[in-house]
C-alpha cells in the first residue's frame, strides 16, 4: 500500500490536487462548482458520477459552511472511496481445491497488459511460496508466448506454449492438463484479445473456459483493461463483460495516467470490483486495490 501510494503520487495522477486546490478558492460559485466537475469528468470518473459526486460535495459544503482545507479534503475522500466501493470482494481466487489447481484467466484486449500481468501474478504466488505453471494461450500476437516464457524463466513457472496459430484453447487444455499432472497450485492463462467481432471473441474465449472446465474450475477471469485509454477502454469492458463472466479488473499503467477515475466507471458499470492494480512494467509493479490508499493517492 506504501508503495501504491508512493507510485501514485509520483505519476501524473494526482487530479485530486486540482480539486483541492478549486475546492479552496474564496469563492464557490456555480462556475467553481462546475470546474469541479469538470475536472472530475476529466479523470474518467463519468459524468452522471461526477455529478452526483459534485452535487453530494456542493451540499457538505454548503451544510457544514466549511472551507478549511483538511474539512474539505475530508469530505471530498469520503465521496470517492464511497463512489469506489469499499464492501467489494477483492481477493483474488489463486487457492487450489481438492487435488484441483486453482485456474486463473487473464482476458482483454492486445496491449494493455495481459502477458505482463500474468507474469507479476505469478511472481506474487511464487514468492508467496505457490507453484504456479503459465498458459501461453495467446497464440495470436506474435511474441507472447516468447514473452511469457522469459517471464516464467524469471520467476520460476513452468510455460506450456505450442506454435504460434495454434487453438487457444488446446494450449489452455494442455496447460491445465499439465498443471493437474504436476501438482500445481495455480494455472495461469493468457489469453489472445483480438477484438474482431463479438461474435469471433464469445467462441474462442468461450472454448477456451469450456476445455478448460473439463479438468477444473475457472476462479478467476480477469479482465486487463489500460487506464490511459478511457472511453475506449471502457467500451472493450463493455464487449469482454458480454462475452465472458468476468470476476475481477486489473487496472494496468496506472503510473502513466492522470486519469485513474477509471476505476469508479468500470466498477459501477460491470458491477465487478478492481482486484489488481499495474505500476509499471517491472515484475514488482503489481499490487491489490485499495480504495482508501487509491484515493489518498489520487488526493496527493
Ligand atoms: P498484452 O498484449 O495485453 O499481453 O500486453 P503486454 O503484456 O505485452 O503489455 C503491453 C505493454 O505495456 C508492454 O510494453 C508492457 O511492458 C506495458 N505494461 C504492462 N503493464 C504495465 C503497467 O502497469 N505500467 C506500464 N507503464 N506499462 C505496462
Amino acid at each position: 500500500l506504501v508503495r501504491l501510494r508512493a507510485r501514485l503520487a509520483r505519476s501524473q495522477n494526482a487530479f485530486g490536487k486540482t480539486l483541492l486546490g478549486l475546492l479552496s478558492r474564496d469563492t464557490l460559485d456555480d462556475d467553481a462548482w462546475e470546474e469541479i466537475e469538470d475536472t472530475l469528468i476529466g479523470a474518467d470518473i463519468g459524468v452522471a458520477v461526477s455529478r452526483q459526486i459534485t452535487e453530494a460535495l456542493r451540499t457538505r459544503v454548503q451544510v457544514l459552511g466549511t472551507r478549511s482545507v483538511e474539512e474539505v479534503r475530508a469530505l471530498l475522500k469520503e465521496e470517492l472511496v464511497k463512489q469506489i466501493g469499499p464492501d467489494f470482494d477483492r481477493a483474488v481466487r489463486t487457492e487450489p481445491h481438492g487435488d484441483k489447481p486453482a485456474v486463473v484467466m487473464v482476458v482483454g484486449v492486445n496491449g494493455t497488459g495481459k502477458t505482463t500481468t500474468t507474469g507479476k501474478l505469478a511472481r506474487v504466488l511464487v514468492g508467496d511460496g505457490r507453484t504456479v505453471l503459465l498458459g501461453a494461450a495467446d497464440t495470436f500476437r506474435a511474441a507472447a508466448a516468447d514473452q511469457l516464457q522469459t517471464w516464467g524463466e524469471r520467476v520460476g513457472a513452468e510455460v506450456v506454449r505450442k506454435e504460434e496459430g495454434a487453438d487457444p484453447a488446446s494450449v489452455a487444455f494442455d496447460a491445465v492438463k499439465r498443471g493437474i499432472e504436476s501438482k500445481v497450485d495455480t494455472v495461469i492463462v493468457d489469453t489472445a484479445g483480438r477484438l474482431h467481432t463479438k461474435t469471433g471473441l464469445m467462441d474462442e474465449l468461450g472454448k477456451v473456459k469450456r476445455v478448460i472446465e473439463k479438468q477444473a474450475a475457472v476462479g478467476e477471469v480477469l479482465l486487463v483493461l489500460d487506464a490511459t485509454t478511457g472511453q475506449n477502454g471502457m467500451q472493450q469492458a463493455r464487449v469482454f463483460a458480454e462475452v465472458v463472466n468476468i470476476t475481477g479488473i486489473v487496472l494496468t499503467k496506472l503510473d502513466g495516467t492522470a486519469k485513474g477515475g477509471i476505476v469508479v466507471q468500470v466498477q459501477r458499470e460491470l458491477g465487478v470490483p478492481v482486484k489488481l492494480v499495474g505500476l509499471g512494467e517491472g515484475p514488482d509493479d503489481l499490487a491489490p486495490f485499495e480504495p482508501e490508499a487509491f484515493v489518498d493517492a489520487i488526493l496527493g
